[in-house]
């Protein structure tokens, strides 16, 4: 379970004994380094939990800190502050992978504010036809006649470009689907950061949807892909 966002619970430095908010990875006081704050990414890199984020701010802090955390810093440092600068480093590219890709920084944000989301949620595997959107029940249907065509052409060693065309065309399509919910997602991210509660809880509801539509179109291309032969 992640940690709620407003916990700045304050802690005692080890070196100076000064407190300061749990979320830093060095004392304000003293500079020392502190052990891997329990605290959420955002707080890591000093930033505002919202969707809408400063890329470059985040890139900037990651690389203050990366610097600041560099093994050479350390090579005179008693053993708990390597075992340290190495747990704080691991959690920082967590964060920093987790927050800049868009997708994995909704998941992340939402679940903090207490969405489930992903497959293991879901209590229904890959294949179940419920899954697929009601609205791509026919064309998920027909890509996977010839996804199945593929494979079975491709067993026998056989070349049939006129379903590889078609594959290809259908992937295309199912791209520019993915596309179309990135900018959708995209639109929700400023309902959420600056809305009320209730617009934030219809924002977090849609999102949901569309998190649930992705990873099922993911899928599909990634199937597509693989069947295709491509990476
Ligand atoms: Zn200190």
């Amino acid at each position: 379970m992640l940690k709620v966002l407003d916990s700045a619970v304050p802690i005692a430095c080890w070196s100076c004994a000064v407190a300061h908010n749990e979320s830093t990875l060095f004392c304000p006081h003293c500079s020392k380094i502190q052990p891997p704050p329990g605290a959420d990414y955002y707080s890591v890199f000093s930033l505002e939990p919202r969707l809408t984020l400063d890329l470059g701010m985040l890139e900037h802090q990651f690389h203050k800190l990366s610097r600041k955390l560099h093994p050479d810093r350390f090579a005179r440092a008693t053993p708990e502050e390597k075992d340290w600068s190495l747990a704080d480093t691991a959690l920082l590219n967590d964060a920093y992978r987790t927050l800049r890709d868009p997708i994995r920084r909704t998941e992340y944000l939402l679940k903090l504010h207490g969405a489930e989301i992903g497959e293991e949620h879901s209590g229904k595997g890959r294949t179940d036809p419920s899954r697929v959107p009601a609205d791509l029940l026919e064309e998920v249907f027909d890509l996977n006649m010839q996804l199945e065509e593929m494979r079975a052409a491709k067993k026998m060693g056989e070349e049939d470009p006129d379903l590889k065309q078609s594959l290809t065309e259908a992937k295309k399509k199912f791209d520019g689907l993915l596309d179309d919910v990135d900018n959708d997602l995209r639109t929700q991210w400023t309902a959420w950061d600056d809305g009320d509660a209730s617009a934030r809880s219809a924002a977090q509801k849609t999102m949901l949807a569309l998190l649930d539509r992705r990873r099922y179109l993911d899928n599909l291309v990634r199937d597509v892909n693989e069947t295709l032969g491509a990476n």
